[in-house]
């Protein structure tokens, strides 16, 4: 079946039809973290939505190449380096790698890149020289480079593509120099940004002069560069609409890189905000969460993946501990019953189809209806209570419902029992048991194994140490 995607350039839900003439390849960049503190729950549900659309088109069949760009120069970032009088390179890295220890406890998949703006100044400039060349990048007084709308529309082309914006206030010229700016506020932005005393030790050198650049065109340069100047899919979340992904267009599509009759992105898909307890996150309110504060409340990775994927991405959502608490006994109500279908599979393969898959998988082709998704899991899990619970489930109806389940857990990625979620009972059993193999006590340890066995848990020996997975 056919995947239809909402488009915030047309407005409107679309066929999803790849730009490679063999319908095989996609390309997807996903706005990443700007790495100046841990990233909050809101940020996750844009990168839990943007695994979840790169999963399901892998689930698909089309050959996936996902992009990421980490912003590790930037306005806040500066300020930070500024006041701790740490290298840019040390700040940064630390919440970097605090980023991607998250992104792996929600089970996100890796991209393949994941370019840092420091890393791709020549690129910026590059490009920045381009539009310059083109007359639509000028140096203005205070030795920075803007975009001049003015000469880009007076060229044919669209400021205003993803939102309606009012020019009727705009004057020619009129200059914003800030990374995030109001959509009231439409003027020319920053494409390079002259070295201020406050920039301290953060600046590299171009043809304009000592400065950085400006946040916008860190990803119309490098997602051009991994993903060529014309790709499928772009992602965010919808606070990104506007000035950021309205002056991504303005650029790349400014540089003409493009063949004729291409766009830059082909669809843009934004996820909705994440309100928590039902407003808007912030500190001053106390309902402002990382991944960290809710794992170390004892929720799990799986369980606040679970609850993220409540709702559809299109919708805002009303992120409370009651819904994780529900996350919780929903995950509970389906490894049970993974749990029981196991044991009567009896190790059995699948031969016939369960209809699991295609239902779950029809449903996400129509712009990712989770919620239909979820019904159909939902009902897949009573009806399979049913035949084990009337001794009907036989090996091969057990091991064909395992198998569907297999498969949308590509997607889903919630399979996975999380070990830090194992029951404490069970966390002793196995340090028990890994003593006794030490002390060369097999009796002990074979005594152990029955035990765990008895509970639905078997030992996996690995080269990282012993773990339990379940029957
Ligand atoms: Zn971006």
């Amino acid at each position: 079946m056919a995947l239809r995607i909402f488009n915030t350039l047309s407005r409107s839900v679309q066929e999803f039809v790849p730009l490679d003439p063999a319908g095989q390849h996609v390309g997807l960049y996903c706005c990443g973290p700007t790495v100046h503190d841990f990233a909050h729950i809101g940020n996750f549900r844009t990168f839990v939505f943007a695994d979840l659309v790169r999963r399901h088109l892998q689930a698909k069949g089309f050959a996936v190449r996902h992009v990421m760009n980490i912003t590790d120069v930037e306005d806040k970032i500066i300020k930070r380096v500024g006041e701790t009088k740490m290298s840019l390179r040390d700040y940064t890295a630390q919440y970097e790698t605090a980023f991607f220890e998250d992104f792996q406890a929600l089970g996100c998949l890796r991209p393949h890149q994941t370019p840092h703006a420091t890393e791709h100044i020549a690129d910026i400039i590059g490009l920045i020289e381009k539009l310059t060349a083109r007359g639509l990048a000028y140096r203005a007084a205070d030795g920075s480079v803007y975009f001049s709308i003015e000469k880009y529309q007076a060229g044919g082309a669209r400021y205003g593509q993803l939102v309606n914006l009012n020019f009727e206030q705009m004057r020619p010229g009129e200059r914003v120099a800030s990374d995030e700016y109001a959509k009231e506020a439409v003027a020319d932005f920053a494409l390079w940004k002259a070295r201020a005393e406050s920039d301290g030790t953060v600046f590299w050198p171009s043809p304009w002069g000592e400065g950085r650049p400006g946040w916008h065109i860190e990803c119309s340069a490098m997602s051009m560069k991994m993903l060529g100047s014309s790709f499928d899919l772009h992602l965010g979340g919808e606070d990104l609409i506007f000035p950021h992904h309205e002056d991504e267009i303005a650029q790349s599509e400014g540089a003409g890189a493009q063949e004729a009759g291409r766009p830059f992105v082909k669809y843009w898909m934004h996820g909705a905000h994440l309100l928590v307890e039902g407003k808007k996150m912030s500190k001053s309110l106390g309902n402002f969460f990382t991944l960290r504060d809710l794992l170390q409340q004892g929720f799990t990775g799986r369980e606040i993946r679970c609850a993220l994927l409540q709702a559809h991405y299109r919708e805002s959502f009303n992120f409370t501990i009651e819904g994780l608490r529900g996350a919780r006994t929903s995950l509970a109500r389906l490894d049970e019953c993974l749990a029981k279908l196991r044991v009567a599979a009896a190790g059995s393969t699948a031969s016939a189809e369960d209809g699991l898959a295609a239902q779950f998988s029809a449903a996400l082709d129509e712009d990712f209806n989770i919620s239909g998704a979820w019904g159909a899991i939902f009902e897949w899990v009573r009806e399979n209570n049913r035949l084990l619970a009337a001794g009907e489930a036989t090996p091969e109806r057990a091991a064909a419902a395992l198998a569907a389940w297999e498969k949308i857990d590509s997607v889903l990625a919630l399979g996975r029992v999380d070990e830090a979620a194992l029951p404490a009972e069970l966390q002793a059993l196995l340090g028990e048991r890994q003593a006794a193999r030490k002390a060369r006590d097999f009796k002990r340890s074979d005594a152990i194994r029955d035990e765990l066995k008895a509970k639905g848990w078997v030992i996996e020996d690995t080269p990282k140490g012993a773990r339990l997975k379940k029957l």
